[in-house]
């Protein structure tokens, strides 16, 4: 679908196990070849749905030489490596990115050792930890993994035919994720950091650096600057009315944040032990933690961890450990 004249998106499926919404990847027009930013996850439907849409436009994989992902989670990622045998294309990705596709998606033990210390530590239970520690495991078969040969650091201007895209790294939904502006075009193409009606997920793991939520909140609030009349988003639709969609993501993390007090009010919890008593938002349905799949509640503990963390930073909350075990409970005074 051709968005503004130059710039076309893409709809890619998921994976029919996954049973979520589809992907938005970009195709911008240059004058020596095209542009596509995502490339959706890696399996033959989706493969089979870029083919199409790209025949649509007159164009095939060869026309296209620059694959910028914005973040390197599965769905945005997955396809690069079998792009780049079809296209002889370049993938950009954010430099912090890079370091993670090898332990991410290549040699995975360590990860996983890690992932079950951070629960283990942080309140969940023996018998779920198991489910817990490998729910992102099957996303494996769905990416091709490729090295990136164009290093972003946030703050370059890539060139694409009329178009001037700035690269904005907007860490938080992940560490290197980043955002391109078209200052002139008023364009913002967002990723996952800004989304018309999900809250993206803001978790704190062995891939997130130490403060994904003050960091999150801070590439959002830097968004609530910018002049833009069109956002661009990896999933849902086009939106207008980026200012406003910035102040209910940000007053739903305000409101997070005050869930969170209000059960830490009881006594000291884990961050498992606030996750079952705090609602949670998934495809736009609210649900208790025992109605959650296991990525999810997975995702969910992290969550809990990302708001748990600043607010001990801001002591409004301290933490001690009991036999291996992280306690949160809110500091004198509060
Ligand atoms: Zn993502
Ligand atoms: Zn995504």
């Amino acid at each position: 679908m051709e968005i503004l004249p130059g710039i076309h998106q893409l709809k890619l499926p998921f994976p029919l196990q996954l049973d979520q919404l589809a992907v938005n990847a970009y195709l911008i027009q240059g004058d020596k070849g095209w542009l596509l930013i995502d490339t959706g996850w890696n399996t033959s439907q989706a493969f089979a749905a870029m083919e199409r849409q790209l025949a649509e436009i007159g164009l095939t994989f060869r026309n296209i030489s620059l694959i910028l992902i914005t973040h390197f989670h599965p769905d945005h990622y997955g396809l690069a490596g079998r792009l780049v045998q079809s296209s002889g294309a370049r993938v950009a990705l954010h430099r912090i990115e890079k370091d993670f596709i090898d332990s991410r998606y290549m040699h995975m033990d360590g990860l996983l050792d890690e992932t079950a210390a951070i629960l283990r530590a942080n309140g969940v239970p023996e018998k779920d930890l198991p489910r817990l520690q490998k729910a992102s495991l099957g996303v494996r078969q769905y990416v091709a993994p490729v090295s990136p040969e164009v290093m972003l650091n946030g703050g370059e201007t890539i060139n694409q035919g009329p178009f001037q895209f700035e690269v904005i790294w907007t860490p938080g939904h992940s560490p290197g994720h980043v955002c391109l502006l078209e200052r002139h075009r008023r364009i913002l193409i967002s990723g996952d950091h800004v989304l018309p009606a999900t809250f993206s997920n803001v978790g704190l793991h062995s891939q997130s650096g130490p403060d994904p939520l003050p960091n999150y909140l801070r590439s959002l609030r830097a968004m609530d600057q910018l002049d833009v009349d069109l956002v661009l988003p990896a999933h849902e639709h086009v939106f207008s009315g980026l200012r406003p969609r910035v102040q209910e993501i940000l007053h739903h993390h305000e409101e997070r944040k005050k869930a969170i007090m209000a059960v830490l009010r009881e006594g000291p919890r884990t961050a498992y032990d606030i996750s079952l008593r705090i609602p949670w938002i998934v495809n736009g349905v609210t649900m208790t933690f025992d109605q959650l799949q296991a990525l999810d509640r997975r995702l969910a503990v992290m969550s809990a961890m990302a708001h748990l963390e600043p607010l001990c930073n801001e002591g409004i909350a301290q933490k001690m450990q009991r036999d291996g075990v992280v306690f949160y409970s809110l500091a004198g005074g509060q």
